[in-house]
């Protein structure tokens, strides 16, 4: 029962019986076919030896015992060199198949203890080679998952501490009366709660984007209509800010299949962007157009703009350029990067261009067209 068990459990025994299982099937039905055939054969030399009129039965007997002996001699040397090929050929099988799957047992449980660099070298360039590449794609992505999961919570914790530290260094403040019972005090704390919650929010939205879990409710819409209504919801913070908004968009654009509540958030993010990184006295444009089967829209502004080292960065969550600037107007650092995979979702792109510092920047995205 043991010696079955370990049996089933070995790769190499399994191969070698099976080899020894064909060798034997082999050797027995050679040996049926000699024992069979030996008779014949011999009755066809004793007609000829009558014919030659040698009539003795002892010399036939004799052949007779000679022949078979001869037969079974061959099939003992065939079946003992058939039995070490069998072994060296189980041998070498099992070297090449389970050296490369031992490793993976052991990478694997590596991995799943949380070693998330564990790799393999690919044994061959045969099936076992793509299984090793495979696994090791898998080990990368894991690898990469873990560490998002690692930098999400450490951009959490960073970005949670500013506003904690303000309200619990006020409240200490209130305490110690050093600072005055004053309604100027409070709206300090509610101003770093309401971030609070921004934050919390847009990280609820991030990890759900990121995650690819946002379900989107597509329907044909014209797209314009869309960034009038989007332009109307922020007009008269545009007004109080004094920063002019201009429209460039047509009438009869083709029409796209959106989800419009996730791409009013994309506009209201851009737009917003724009007016907050735009001095007073300046301007905003937003322009749509179709081309080669895509919808695109830009978002222009004559503000602060963006340095070439920074370009690479905007999109990634939690980058701000300017980190104090960003911080006071309550950006979370998150809008670009929600924005950007929204615009994915939706089979399209979203990128930005600035000539410089100074000198404004463009915010464009494409949709794709139905067909
Ligand atoms: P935030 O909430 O900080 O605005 P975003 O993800 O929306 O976060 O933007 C990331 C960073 O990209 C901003 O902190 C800012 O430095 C830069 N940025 C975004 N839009 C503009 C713009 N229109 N002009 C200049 N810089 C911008």
């Amino acid at each position: 029962m043991k010696s079955l068990n370990l049996l089933r459990r070995r790769l190499g025994w399994k191969l070698f019986l099976s080899y020894l299982l064909v060798l034997i099937i082999g050797v027995v039905v050679l040996d049926v076919t000699a024992e069979l055939q030996t008779p014949r054969v011999l009755s066809r030399n004793i007609t000829t030896l009558q014919a030659m009129e040698v009539d003795n039965p002892a010399l036939v007997a004799d052949l007779e015992a000679h022949l078979q002996q001869a037969v079974h001699d061959q099939l003992l040397i065939a079946t003992l060199a058939g039995i070490i090929a069998a072994i060296a050929a189980s041998l070498f099988t099992t070297r090449r198949i389970l050296l490369p799957i031992q490793a993976m047992t052991h990478a694997s449980q590596r991995i799943s203890a949380g070693d998330y660099h564990e790799r393999i070298d690919a044994p061959s360039q045969d099936e076992l080679g793509e299984w090793a590449t495979s696994f090791n794609q898998m080990a990368e992505a894991l690898e990469r998952t873990e560490r998002r999961r690692l930098e999400l919570i450490g951009d959490v914790a960073h970005e949670l501490r500013t506003p904690l530290s303000g309200i619990k260094s006020s409240l200490e403040g209130l305490v110690d009366g050093v600072l005055p019972y004053e309604p100027d005090t409070f709206l300090g704390l509610q101003r770093e709660v309401s971030r609070m919650q921004r934050l919390v929010h847009d990280l609820a939205d991030l990890s759900r984007v990121e995650a690819g879990q946002v379900r989107l409710e597509l329907r044909p819409v014209d797209f314009g209509e869309l960034i009038n209504a989007a332009a109307a919801r922020l007009h008269s913070q545009f007004e109080d800010k004094d920063v002019t908004l201009c429209l460039d968009v047509p009438q009869g654009l083709p029409r796209v299949a959106v989800d419009t509540n996730r791409m009013t958030q994309v506009l209201l993010n851009l737009l917003g962007n724009s007016l907050h990184y735009t001095p007073s006295g300046g301007q905003v444009g937003v322009r749509a157009w179709a081309e080669r089967g895509e919808l695109a829209v830009a978002v222009q502004d004559s503000g602060i703009g963006i340095a070439p080292e920074h370009m690479p960065h905007i999109f990634e969550r939690f980058y701000r350029v300017d980190k104090s600037r960003s911080r006071a107007g309550g950006g979370s650092g998150i809008g670009l990067t929600i924005a950007q995979h929204l615009v994915e979702a939706h089979g399209g792109h979203l990128w930005a261009a600035s000539p410089g510092p100074g000198q404004g920047s463009t915010f464009t995205f494409t949709l794709p067209r139905p067909e």
